[in-house]
């Protein structure tokens, strides 16, 4: 009676039934919120507890931030996603079950899991350092499942344990904005001025660390955006301004975290010569013809993808050392697409994480 659809899922087959139904207690079943099509919004489901396999964590999910790429996975644009799929690739849970072999962590560690799920550790990138562009590499919430869900199975080589100063919604975004912005800023090399395109979740830790590393900040957001523009100067920005202007100072390098191909050329105007410039998302609209002008002097352009696991071992030292602080916006797991809207909106000040809370199966529903 309660099977309405049955499906093939990374490690299981989900049972999905209906949540308004009375429930009664079955803890081999877990609340998720599951995407199925482009263009649809998620919808909160019960679907069967994974069993960790080899080398693999069961997670008890605690907090799942909402990253940009979920809209992109959301909206489409992101277009190889396993179906249906639980999204969600920023996620701090206490490991709850041990997989066979797994010797990194023990049953009560509080770890995170970041977007590189799984990485094949043998073709050519793998093996020289670049696992970020393995062949093979899996995606949590995206090509896995994610953590829109009360549990979560991890392979445990791509976890981190999160460090004790950090709570549960302050340390998710560190999974992604915070990994990946990271590895963004590395890219930026070594120079004094730095300007950040889009102010958002990973802006906003990407500026605490380079202000750490004595640089200057200047923000750039939507024009006539001012609330982004208040937030960075909080943080400490030393000017912000609309992308559509150009900076009081001719910058070093500048990463664009916003997806939009045009402020390409806008940034390659605002860097000097020697100057780079990241392009720090998975996805962005197409970038306009340009002069060759603003490239020469030897400006360049390069794009972030993914991280590798050094990334994640360096920045989650590093973060409470600045320290990292991240603000966020907080909702419940069934609040998901709430958080995507306001998100896609560029209504979220820093961060939007769900909190999953354990709800009580014997009661629940009746
Ligand atoms: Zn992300
Ligand atoms: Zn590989």
């Amino acid at each position: 009676m309660q099977a309405l659809k049955k499906c093939e899922s990374q490690y299981t087959t989900i049972v999905v039934r209906s949540w308004l139904r009375p429930r009664v207690s079955i803890d081999w079943l877990m609340r998720a919120m599951l995407f199925d099509n482009a263009g649809e919004p998620l919808r909160l489901a019960e679907v069967t507890k994974p069993a960790p396999g080899a080398g693999q964590l069961l997670l008890r999910v605690h907090a799942c931030a909402v990253c940009r790429t979920d809209l992109h996975v959301v909206d489409g644009e992101l277009t190889q996603p396993k179906l249906p799929l639980i999204p969600g690739h920023e996620i701090v849970g206490t490991v709850t079950e041990l997989g066979d072999g797994v010797t990194h962590f023990r049953i009560g560690d509080r770890v995170g899991v970041p977007w590189l799920g799984w990485a094949c550790g043998k073709c050519g990138y793998c093996q020289n350092g670049q696992e970020n562009l393995c062949d093979l590499a899996k995606f949590t919430g995206y090509t896995l499942d994610g953590g829109y869900a009360e549990y979560h199975i991890a392979d445990q080589r791509f976890c981190f344990l999160i460090p004790d100063s950090y709570r549960d919604a302050e340390a998710a975004p560190l999974l992604c904005a915070g990994l990946i912005g990271y590895r963004s800023l590395v890219k930026a090399g070594s120079g004094k001025r730095l300007g950040i395109y889009g102010f958002g979740a990973a802006a906003h830790i990407v500026a605490q660390v380079a202000l750490y590393q004595q640089r200057e900040i200047f923000a750039f957001s939507r024009p006539g955006d001012e609330e982004a523009k208040k937030f960075a100067l909080e943080i400490g920005a030393v000017w912000a301004g609309g992308s559509n202007e150009l900076p009081p100072a001719i910058l070093d390098s500048a990463i664009i975290f916003a997806p939009v191909g045009a402020l390409v050329p806008q940034a390659l105007r605002a860097v000097g010569k020697g100057g780079i410039v990241v392009c720090g998302g998975i996805h962005m609209s197409d970038i306009p013809s340009f002069p060759y002008s603003i490239l020469w002097e030897e400006r360049s352009i390069c794009s972030v993808a993914n991280l590798t696991r050094r990334d994640g071992e360096e920045f989650m030292a590093l973060a409470p050392k600045v320290p990292v602080r991240t603000e966020v916006e907080t909702f419940r797991l069934e609040e998901a697409n709430e958080a995507l809207t306001r998100l896609r909106a560029g209504k979220i000040r820093g961060a939007a994480v769900l909190i999953i809370e354990a709800v009580d199966r014997e009661t629940a529903g009746r």
